[in-house]
């Protein structure tokens, strides 16, 4: 066996508690990876691999970092989904015999990360832990750069671990291997790549230290064991106090509407179907916030509908007044304004990585406290005057950093510079002491010139030799003897001390160490006065978060024509002049044309739509789910007046974009869809299908679809949009007493169609498939030969219904493939998108007349 030397050995034994990180292994000025590690990090992050002798039989691959820039470094193994582990040297090399001893300080891991360009400012970064204990599966939430622990269960359900899943989008997931093998087989595609770590070690001791005996009394079992396993993996990765995890927010599932991911997606609530921007989406829409932790919060919002009127109606109560208070709304957007991230500032002072700039935002921030409060407290608001109560301006916190903490610190807090005169006595001392030091020096420049009579003689200091006296080679021999001790030699200068220069330097260099040292146990002194605070500190930076909201909530609801939905208990959902908030923000011209909604327990609970591709069927139906979606997070509603009862969850079956599960077919992600959605809605719930039952053949398609709709009716009972192209199913009106037609109005003139954009009653006439191709600039040959077809095709379908398969084989209609923009596309774009399509959609004018 190999003998390695001693400081591979401590490598390997420090290796074997980081096995599934690469260990960034401190040497000197450098992180050095060996072995394995050192070959795949230097693929990974493009360096050199070299090799080192480690007492082997071979040479070790060896390649190595700077530990100051090592940052960019560990972010990008972040980023690439892998761990990271840093190892120090926990002596110092200058005063250590023999070896240095090194231990692993910190691992960082996608869910764990504190600081970076990894961590967007306006988005939080979870680690989520799911377990399952006693027919429950519980999940807890946390976000260490923030502070944020948020931990719910529900008896055991993939479904919902899922959804919940889905909100967080978390970077990292640990917990039971059993549960995260049954999210991992669920094959979804979230929309950042997630590192999964089975963990199932507990800290009950640490969580009860942490949180304190009453609280986590006050936590049901199966959530207790959930935070006590995040909680031991957050120990043993972070391997310091986790101070800013002060509370965990328990909450109940059914306390919020429930959006699966796909739901969630297909409505673009907070990132586009298209290219997953933010841009594009509700939450790019509505997000006016001034802080980052408002901007979290409104996605919060975004993401969790409440379910209950109350407090739903308080939130709307602080729109209101907003919304009808310009000047206020100004006045709190520019105190919002001054205020950093408050949360993340005092998640890095609990965390000890706070430097003397972060203190000084915090101080600031602080310091808007008091005018913003008062705004909140003289507002007529119940809502507002609720928050002022409850904020605390930390004045004193923020009087203790004034005091303290110089106006622009350096970055470092370890090399002086950053403590006020004034604030401490023995500082001032010192600080003296190296001012008049270096006065003494100046004074000793002048008088040796004086006595040599070298007017270029000067005093100068480097790190190496300390002060010195410099006279160039011309002059040396006007020195007197004796008393100049020559310390270096230039290429036209000799460097010289006296004793009275060295003894002199001792007495400044000493001040200045100890300067640096005081400075920096003050600077840590004061950063943990702050820690202890913290609590308080969190509290006021989640009412400045709320705040936020709903200022940026009133001023989009202002500045877009919104109005405060009526809320309800009951079934009726009542719309007029309803808006797509999203597609109408967009729209160059304000042409956007608003369509009236009415889903009632009296009239109708589900309305089938048909209407032609591009006819504003599915935006119709999103913006539905949408102003569902506002009323119940508290926002105005892109309406002329809407009456909107709670719905406990909206599922939504749209397009094909959805298709997220990789392999599977349309067809079976539908009814996959459907079946979920048999199975969990309720009376109270908004279902919304476009084009149901496309993606088989014509006739069994219809068929489910028929069969799916009046299960809806008759079963669930709950409000539904349905758009489809078979327009055979509008006979279902005559059956099914709570279903009506309607349709998205057209305009024909000669060959040209035009949209209206109007939802009317009754069924459409035709789907000018057609047509749309040649919008989309589909050569003429196609287009004519397409219409002959048709023609040719309403004969015969006429004739035999059973024919319909057959003909629809070979017959493609280009209904399918019409861009949302028609203008914008080129012929190129368009061809393609035809050939890579593989359903085939029916004639359906000529099955409209079968
Ligand atoms: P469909 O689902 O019927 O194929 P879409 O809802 O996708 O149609 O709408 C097609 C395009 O028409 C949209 O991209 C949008 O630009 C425009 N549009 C939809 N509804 C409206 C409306 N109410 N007012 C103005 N334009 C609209």
């Amino acid at each position: 066996m190999a003998q390695y030397t001693p400081m591979i050995e401590q490598y390997l034994a420090v290796k074997e508690q980081a096995q599934d990180a690469f260990l960034f292994f401190r040497l000197g000025d450098f992180y050095e990876m060996f072995f394995e590690d050192a070959v795949r990090a230097s693929r990974e992050l493009e360096i050199t691999l070299t090799g080192r002798e480690g007492g082997g039989d071979e040479r070790i691959p060896m390649c190595g970092v700077p530990y100051h820039s090592a940052e960019g470094y560990i972010q990008r193994l972040i980023e690439k989904g892998y761990k990271v582990a840093i190892c120090e040297q926990m002596d110092d090399p200058a005063v250590t015999k023999g070896m240095v001893r090194r231990e692993i300080v910190r691992v960082v891991t996608p869910g764990t990360i504190m600081e970076g360009k990894t961590i967007a400012d306006k988005s939080n970064n979870y680690l989520v832990c799911v377990t399952e204990s006693d027919r429950m599966m519980s999940l807890a939430a946390c976000d260490i750069s923030t502070g944020e622990l948020y931990v719910t269960s529900v008896p055991s359900s993939v479904e919902w671990l899922r959804d919940e899943i889905g909100i967080y989008e978390p970077a990292e997931m640990i917990g039971d291997s059993g549960v995260l093998e049954l999210i991992q087989t669920e094959q979804i595609q979230w929309s950042r790549p997630v590192v999964y770590t089975p963990w199932e070690k507990k800290d009950e001791k640490l969580v009860r230290s942490q949180f304190g005996e009453a609280a986590w009394a006050r936590l049901d079992p199966e959530r207790q064991h959930c935070v006590s396993v995040l909680i031991s993996y957050l120990s043993e990765t972070q391997r310091r106090s986790l101070g800013q995890l002060t509370q965990f927010s328990p909450y109940e599932p059914g306390h919020y509407m429930i959006l699966d991911p796909f739901t969630r997606r297909n409505l673009e609530l907070v990132e586009t179907v298209r290219d997953r921007s933010k841009k594009g989406s509700l939450l790019w829409l509505l997000d006016r916030t001034q802080t980052s932790m408002g901007a979290r919060l409104l996605r919060r919002w975004i993401d969790k509908p409440l379910l209950h009127r109350k407090p739903i109606e308080e939130r709307l109560e602080a729109v209101n007044h907003l919304y009808n208070q310009f000047i206020l709304r100004e006045d709190l957007k520019a105190s919002l304004d001054e205020i950093y991230d408050l949360e993340r500032l005092v998640a890095r002072i609990a965390f000890g990585n706070a430097n003397g700039r972060d203190l000084n935002a915090l101080k600031v921030s602080l310091q808007q406290i008091p005018a913003l409060k008062e705004l909140c407290a003289s507002s007529s608001s119940s809502t507002l005057r609720r928050i002022a109560g409850e904020m605390d301006e930390c004045t004193d916190l923020s009087e203790a950093i004034d005091l303290t903490i110089v106006e622009d610190p350096p970055v470092s807090v370890r090399d002086g510079g950053l403590i006020k005169p004034g604030c401490h006595e023995h500082l001032d001392e010192l600080r003296e002491a190296s001012v008049n030091g270096k006065r003494w020096i100046a004074e000793l420049e002048a008088k040796e010139r004086e006595v040599t009579g070298i007017r270029s003689l000067k005093i100068g200091f480097n790190k190496v030799f300390g002060y010195y006296i410099e006279v160039t080679k011309a002059n040396v021999s006007s020195l007197p003897e004796g008393r100049y001790e020559r310390k270096q030699t230039l290429t036209n200068a000799e460097r010289y001390v006296t004793p009275e220069l060295k003894e002199k330097e001792g007495l400044i260099l000493e001040a200045q160490e100890k300067m640096v040292d005081l400075e920096y146990t003050l600077f840590t002194e004061l950063r943990e006065k702050l820690a202890a605070e913290i609590s308080r500190l969190q509290l006021l930076a989640e009412k400045v978060a709320e705040l936020d909201v709903y200022q940026s909530l009133a001023a989009v609801s202002a500045e877009q024509g919104f109005v405060k939905p009526v809320l309800t208990d009951g079934y009726d959902l009542i719309v007029e002049a309803g808006r797509h908030p999203v597609v109408e923000a967009v729209m160059k011209d304000s042409s956007f044309i608003a369509n009236a909604t009415r889903l009632s327990r009296k009239e109708a609970g589900i309305l089938l739509i048909t209407g032609p591709n591009m006819a504003g069927k599915s935006t119709y139906m999103r913006q539905v789910a949408l102003i569902s979606i506002m009323a119940q997070m508290g926002c105005f509603v892109p309406a002329g007046k809407a009456e909107v009862p709670m719905t406990d969850r909206i599922f939504t079956r749209i397009g094909a974009a959805d298709d997220l599960i990789g392999g599977q077919s349309t067809f079976m992600v539908e009814m996959a869809d459907i079946q979920v959605m048999t199975e969990k809605a309720t009376p109270r719930s908004l279902i919304i299908i476009d084009e149901l039952g496309r993606g088989t053949s014509t006739s069994e398609g219809m068929a489910i679809a028929q069969a799916v709709i009046e299960y809806v009716h008759d079963t669930i009972g709950c409000k539904s949009l349905v758009s489809t192209h078979f327009h055979e199913l509008a006979h279902l009106e005559e059956s099914l007493k709570g279903l009506r037609n309607y349709s998205m109005a057209v305009q024909e003139s000669g060959e040209n169609v035009h949209f209206l954009r109007k939802l009317v009653p009754g069924p459409a006439g035709s789907s000018y498939g057609i047509y749309c191709a040649r919008l989309a600039g589909l050569p003429s040959t196609i287009i004519g030969r397409a219409y002959t077809l048709l023609q040719g095709l309403e004969q015969s379908v006429s004739q035999a219904a059973v024919g319909l398969e057959e003909v629809e084989k070979s017959t493609k209609t280009m209904e399918s493939v019409a861009p949302a923009e028609p203008v914008n596309v080129s012929n190129e774009v368009v061809q393609l998108s035809i050939f890579g399509e593989e359903e085939i959609k029916p004639a359906s004018k000529a099955a409209a007349s079968a």
